[in-house]
């Protein structure tokens, strides 16, 4: 399979590549994603886990819990401390936007957990938004 996109740490120590299309991108406004990035939320391009290889580096790892699948295993680099993974499940992989090659790639189709967002977090009038999760 080839590689349709690539990306990595501020450092270079964590490399990533990915085979396949994204099966969705978001931005998610919860608490847990302000700590963690230190931003207003996180831009997450969501992979088929299959499509999701790590080539360089071991991750650093600290869940958080979610409503949805119990913990968030959220990746980082433990050199850098760039956040880059995150929402994984036996089926799929999140990964933050901003650790992209090409973070042009990014376009998220929806926000959620607007009921976290704080006031200066700013976002786009013509994407939906949850409270929580959009239905699946
Ligand atoms: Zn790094
Ligand atoms: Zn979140």
């Amino acid at each position: 399979m080839s590689t349709n996109f690539t990306g990595g740490c501020v450092c270079g120590a964590i490399r990533y590549e990915v085979t396949a299309k994204p099966m969705t991108m978001f931005n998610c406004h919860c608490r847990d994603c302000q700590r963690t990035t230190g931003g207003a939320f996180t831009p997450v391009v969501y992979v088929p886990a299959k499509a999701f290889k790590i080539t360089k580096g071991s991750p650093r790892y600290y869940s958080t819990p979610s409503e949805m699948v119990g913990h968030n295993k959220r990746g980082f680099c433990p050199e850098c401390g760039s956040r880059l993974f995150g929402g994984e499940t036996e089926h799929g992989q999140g990964i933050t936007a901003s650790s992209l090659d090409d973070p042009g790639l990014f376009k998220p189709k929806v926000n959620m957990w607007t009921t976290d967002a704080q006031p200066w977090d700013h976002m786009d009038p013509n994407l939906p938004k949850f409270e929580k999760y959009p239905p699946s």
